[in-house]
């Protein structure tokens, strides 16, 4: 593998901010997280390529782009507090954390919650508290949120997401059958909550009572 901290610059300059991810912030976050931490070792070499990577049990780590997407469009902001469902690596959750003030995470595979814990504490990203459990409930005990970012893709929107977002929270959550799917952002307003469409993507399932069934 080649030295990890050019390949982190290498990524953020070609496949983040070529492609229009602006946010300084968000492109330090990807600059200071090793992703390479997050692959298992027979993957290593292919840490900061341009695509997702399989971590086991049938689940991936998310293109490096399409995590900036997400981060972006979920814009967290230093006090903020948010929950991701879907820890898989940890990856993610790893980003969130160098952006707000503390992150929860939900994962359903709880070897995966495992290893993704052991790497944070490696890291001393203290900030994350991942949870097992199933994430289309949310985690109520700790709502509301300032955001919530769903890294699985969903059939519909699980209504106790919304329910569990702060006024002018932020939902970012992928929408759509079982291959393809349309990144959704909602948003909580006095009035309602407003919806975007923010593109297309391709996620693995969302299992759960208010997800798929598995
Ligand atoms: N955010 C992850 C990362 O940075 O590596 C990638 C997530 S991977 C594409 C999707 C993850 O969602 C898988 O680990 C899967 O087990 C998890 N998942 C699926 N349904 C879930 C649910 N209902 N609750 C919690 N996690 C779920």
């Amino acid at each position: 593998m080649k030295d990890p901290l050019l390949a982190r610059r290498a990524m953020v300059e070609e496949q983040i901010a070529a492609r229009g991810i602006k946010d300084q912030r968000v492109l330090n976050a990807f600059l200071e997280v090793p992703r390479h931490r997050f692959v298992e070792e027979y993957l290593k070499y292919k840490a900061y390529d341009d695509y997702p990577l399989s971590i086991g049990y049938g689940q991936t780590i998310s293109q490096p782009y399409m995590v900036a997407i997400m981060t972006e469009a979920l814009a967290p902001k230093p006090m903020d507090r948010i929950l991701e469902i879907g820890t898989g690596s940890g990856y993610q959750a790893a980003v969130l954390s160098r952006l707000c003030s503390t992150v929860y995470s939900l994962e359903r595979i709880s070897t995966l919650a495992s290893r993704a814990r052991k790497v944070h504490d490696e890291l001393g990203y203290f900030n994350i508290h991942i949870r097992v459990g199933d994430g289309t409930l949310g985690l109520p005990q700790e709502a509301p949120y300032d955001g919530i970012i769903v890294t699985a893709g969903a059939p519909h929107v699980p209504g106790a997401l919304i329910e569990q977002l702060r006024d002018e929270g932020r939902l970012l959550i992928p929408v759509g059958d079982q291959s393809i799917q349309d990144l959704k952002r909602y948003t909580k307003t006095g009035e309602g909550v407003r919806e975007e469409s923010l593109g297309g993507c391709r996620f693995v399932k969302l299992i759960g009572k208010n997800g798929w069934s598995d």
